[in-house]
C-alpha cells in the first residue's frame, strides 16, 4: 500500500500546505500499519503489508526539498525536475496538463518498478494540497489514472480498500461523507487543518525524466497580473476579514493598524469586492478563498452562508458586529457586540501600549 504526497516544488520554501500533507500522509500509514498488526495479532485476515510514505516532489524545486520531506515522513522520495514555462516575459507559468503528464508518468514508472522489484502494491491514496494549481489539475489527474477523486477534504481515513472523507458540500452547511474504493484514489486536502508533524525518516531517492507534454488544445494567450496585494490567504495563520461594517477610509485605516499590530493578513467579505475599497484578490468565501487558518477576526461581517463556505473551518473566529442577531455569531468562538469604530480604536491603543511594554 503506498500513500503518496504529492508536491509541486515551486519555491526555495515549502509551503505549509505541503508538510500538511506529509504530515497526513504519514498518520495514514501508521494508522494501517496498526491496523494491520492488531488484525494479526486479534487472528483476523490481514496482508500484513504496512504503508510507505512517498513524496512525489515536481517542479524546478524538487531536488531542494528533498531534506525536508524525509524530516516529515517520507522515506522514499520520487523527484521529477519539471520546468515551468518561463518564456512569458520572464514571467513562470505552469500549464495543467504538463503536471497531469508527469503525475501520470510517475504513477506509471514507479508502478512498473515496484513490480519488477517484486514489490507490487495493491493500492495506491494520492495526496494533494487544495490549491490553485490542484483545482486545476485534480479532476484531470483522476480521469488519467481511471480512478476517484475527493476534493478540498477536511477529515479522510483509508484501509487501503475503502477511502473515507469527509467534505463541506452546500456552501459548508452540510458535511458530506464521501466513500470511495478502488485500487487508487486521489484526495485534496484543506489547507490549514493538520498541524505540520516531524517524522525524520532515512530515504531513498528515485529520479524521473519529464514527460514531453503535447501542447496541443492548450494556448496561453496572455498574462494577467493580479491587482494589488498578492498575498495567499491560505497560507496566512491569522486573518483580518472585512465586511461592510467597515464602510469608510477611517475604518480602513482602523483596520490596518490592527492588522499591522497582529501581523494578520487581510481579506474581504463580496461587500467590499464590490465596493472597490480593496482588491478583489482578497476574497474569501463560495466565490473567493477558502481558508482555515489559526485566528479569523470578522469585523463587521453579518455571516452569510456564501462567505461562511469560505472561512467556517478556522480554528478559533471572533466575530465584532453591531448587531446582536448577526448570523456570524453563531459561528464565533468569541462575540463582541458594538461598533466597531468605537472598539477598533479602544483595541488598537491596547495592543500598541502592550507592544511598548
Ligand atoms: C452566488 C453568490 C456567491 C457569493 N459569494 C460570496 C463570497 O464568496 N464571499 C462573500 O463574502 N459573499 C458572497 N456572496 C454575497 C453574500 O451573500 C453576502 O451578500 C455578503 O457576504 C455580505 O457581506 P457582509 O457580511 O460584509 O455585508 P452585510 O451582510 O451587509 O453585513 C454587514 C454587517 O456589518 C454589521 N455592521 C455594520 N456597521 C457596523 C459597525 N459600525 N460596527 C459593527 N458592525 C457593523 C452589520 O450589523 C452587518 O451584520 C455571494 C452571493 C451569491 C448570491
Amino acid at each position: 500500500m503506498r500513500v503518496c504526497a504529492v508536491i509541486p516544488c515551486f519555491q526555495q520554501e515549502l509551503r505549509s500546505s505541503a508538510l500538511e500533507v506529509l504530515t497526513k500522509s504519514y498518520s495514514l500509514a501508521m494508522s494501517l500499519g496498526e491496523q494491520s498488526s492488531g488484525a494479526q495479532s486479534s487472528g483476523e485476515q490481514s496482508s500484513g503489508e504496512k504503508a510507505q510514505v512517498e513524496a512525489w516532489l515536481i517542479g524546478p524545486e524538487a531536488e531542494t526539498h528533498q531534506a525536508k520531506a524525509a524530516q516529515y515522513g517520507a522515506s522514499i522520495l520520487r523527484l521529477m525536475n519539471l520546468e515551468v514555462d518561463a518564456d512569458q516575459g520572464g514571467v513562470k507559468v505552469s500549464l495543467g496538463r504538463r503536471w497531469v503528464d508527469a503525475i501520470d508518468e510517475i504513477m506509471t514508472q514507479s508502478t512498473s518498478e515496484l513490480n519488477s522489484e517484486g514489490d507490487a502494491s495493491d493500492s495506491t491514496l494520492l495526496l494533494f494540497d487544495n490549491t490553485e494549481l490542484t483545482k486545476d489539475i485534480l479532476g484531470a489527474c483522476g480521469a488519467r489514472l481511471g480512478a476517484p477523486v475527493i476534493a478540498d477534504v477536511v477529515d479522510l481515513s483509508w484501509d487501503g480498500k475503502q477511502c473515507i472523507a469527509q467534505r463541506p458540500t452546500y456552501a459548508s452547511k452540510v458535511m458530506s461523507k464521501v466513500i470511495t474504493s478502488g485500487s487508487v484514489c486521489l484526495c485534496s486536502i484543506r489547507a490549514g487543518l493538520f498541524e505540520p508533524e516531524e517524522h525524520p525518516v532515512d530515504a531513498t531517492t528515485h529520479h524521473y525524466s519529464a514527460p514531453t507534454t503535447d501542447a496541443l488544445g492548450q494556448v496561453l494567450q496572455a498574462l494577467v497580473a493580479p491587482e494589488g496585494d498578492t498575498v495567499d490567504l491560505t497560507e496566512a495563520p491569522i486573518i483580518v476579514g472585512v465586511g461592510r461594517g467597515i464602510s469608510d477610509e477611517t475604518g480602513k485605516e482602523l483596520v490596518a493598524k490592527l492588522a499591522e499590530l497582529i501581523q494578520g493578513e487581510i481579506a474581504i467579505s463580496r461587500a467590499h469586492f464590490e465596493s472597490g475599497m480593496y482588491s478583489h484578490t482578497l476574497l474569501v468565501g463560495q466565490s473567493g478563498k477558502v481558508v482555515a487558518p489559526r485566528l479569523y477576526l470578522a469585523l463587521g461581517i453579518s455571516g452569510s452562508i456564501q462567505h461562511v463556505a469560505g472561512m467556517s473551518e478556522s480554528h478559533t473566529i471572533i466575530a465584532i458586529n453591531k448587531d446582536p442577531d448577526a448570523p456570524i455569531f453563531e459561528i464565533a468562538d468569541v462575540g463582541i457586540v458594538g461598533d466597531l469604530y468605537q472598539i477598533l480604536p479602544a483595541l488598537n491603543q491596547a495592543l500598541e501600549s502592550k507592544k511598548d511594554e
